[in-house]
């Protein structure tokens, strides 16, 4: 007899969250993205108890039309791709359309929203993967996803959640790399009462580095920017005199995503070379854009990690950029005080 069968999709589901839900800031993550891919300009995050009680995610950008609500939580289901060429052309940040059916497995979420201004919106609500309610309701432009008792449903995998300081530590990270990468957003955190973050979406990247690290660090900031055929760079980086005890301040982001990549913090480092005291690292918020089809995204379900297809060369090229800056910005000053 067969013994082999095809899991049906609410188990497939559970699986899939164990890979894309690993805690509070993973569903904070995937609803930002979201909400980032429909065009929001002001995206408002509240959460207590560090998420696991409840998470809230408001965004005003194109809504999703009422017939589509239901799909979007199927799994696979999206609207970013289509065909399989499409994933060397990756232009939005979420693609696997595995997010909202991995996060309402483990969850119970409430979803309200509307694609005009006319107030006809529509809510939907999702419990372990169950349909319990769908409605019309009135909504402003934009959706409004409420995700309650992460994890109700898998115990063993509550059991892992750390303190609520640690997960809200994870939550905030993911904010200011968000607000880093996205600074015509404005975005807000809100943990039980208390505003954590708040940018104001205007363009000024600057300003969301002294939300996040404070006024005196924005002050050693200094512009980069650079161009050549395959790449443009931007961003900002700190005076050598500004360093941190690790890399947690050196932040890279690739078309709009932050991303994790071993080579371009040493291409950084290298930039700065014996300008740095020992052990110490600066404070970098690089943003790259670049042709889509030189990055491939598609290589973890965290879209941390990506692969340059000419890792080399752009490595190279940040190096000289960074450094560039620096030796205007700090030799020539030195060279003029020594004089
Ligand atoms: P993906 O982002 O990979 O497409 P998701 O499971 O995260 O997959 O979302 C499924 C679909 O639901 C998206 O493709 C999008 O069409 C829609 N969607 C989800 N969140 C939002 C949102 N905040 N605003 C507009 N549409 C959304
Ligand atoms: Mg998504």
């Amino acid at each position: 007899m067969a013994k082999i069968h095809v899991l049906d999709e609410h188990i497939a589901n559970q699986i899939a969250a164990g890979e894309v839900v690993e805690r509070p800031a993973s569903v904070v993550k995937e609803l930002l993205e979201n909400a980032v891919d429909a065009g929001a300009t002001k995206i408002e995050v509240a959460v207590e108890e560090g998420g696991l009680l409840s998470i809230r995610v408001k965004d005003n950008g194109s809504g999703i039309e009422p017939d589509d609500l239901e799909t979007a939580f199927y799994r696979h289901a999206t609207s970013k791709i289509t065909h399989g060429r499409d994933l060397f052309q990756i232009t939005s940040l979420g693609f696997r359309g595995e997010a909202l059916p991995s996060i309402a497995a483990v969850s119970k979420v409430d979803v309200l929203t509307a694609t005009g201004d006319d107030g006809r919106g529509r809510r939907i609500i999702i419990e372990g993967g169950k349909l319990t309610s769908h409605e019309d309701a009135t909504s402003p432009q934009g959706t409004e996803f409420i995700v309650k008792e992460l994890f109700y449903n898998t115990p063993a995998r509550l059991k892992y959640m750390k303190t609520i300081q640690t997960e809200l530590g994870h939550i905030s990270d993911v904010l200011y790399r968000m607000a880093m990468s996205h600074p015509h957003i404005s975005f807000t955190l809100r943990h039980n009462a208390n505003v954590l973050l708040q940018t104001l979406g205007n363009g000024d990247l600057l300003q969301v580095v002294a939300a996040i690290y404070g006024t005196s660090a924005a002050k050693a900031m200094l512009p980069i920017e650079g161009e050549n055929l395959d790449y443009r760079v931007s961003g900002l980086i700190s005076l050598p005199e500004w360093t941190r005890a690790n890399r947690g301040g050196m932040s890279t982001i690739v078309n709009g995503r932050f991303i994790r990549n071993y080579g371009l913090n040493q291409a950084i480092l290298k930039a700065y070379h014996t300008l740095l005291p020992i052990n110490r690292f600066p404070l970098v918020v690089i943003q790259l854009e670049m042709h889509p089809s030189l990055v491939d995204v598609n290589v973890h379900p965290a879209k941390l990690e990506v692969r340059f297809s000419k890792e080399a060369e752009l490595y190279e090229f940040v190096e000289a950029t960074v450094r560039g800056i620096l030796r205007q910005e700090v030799l020539i000053p030195q060279v003029k005080k020594q004089q």
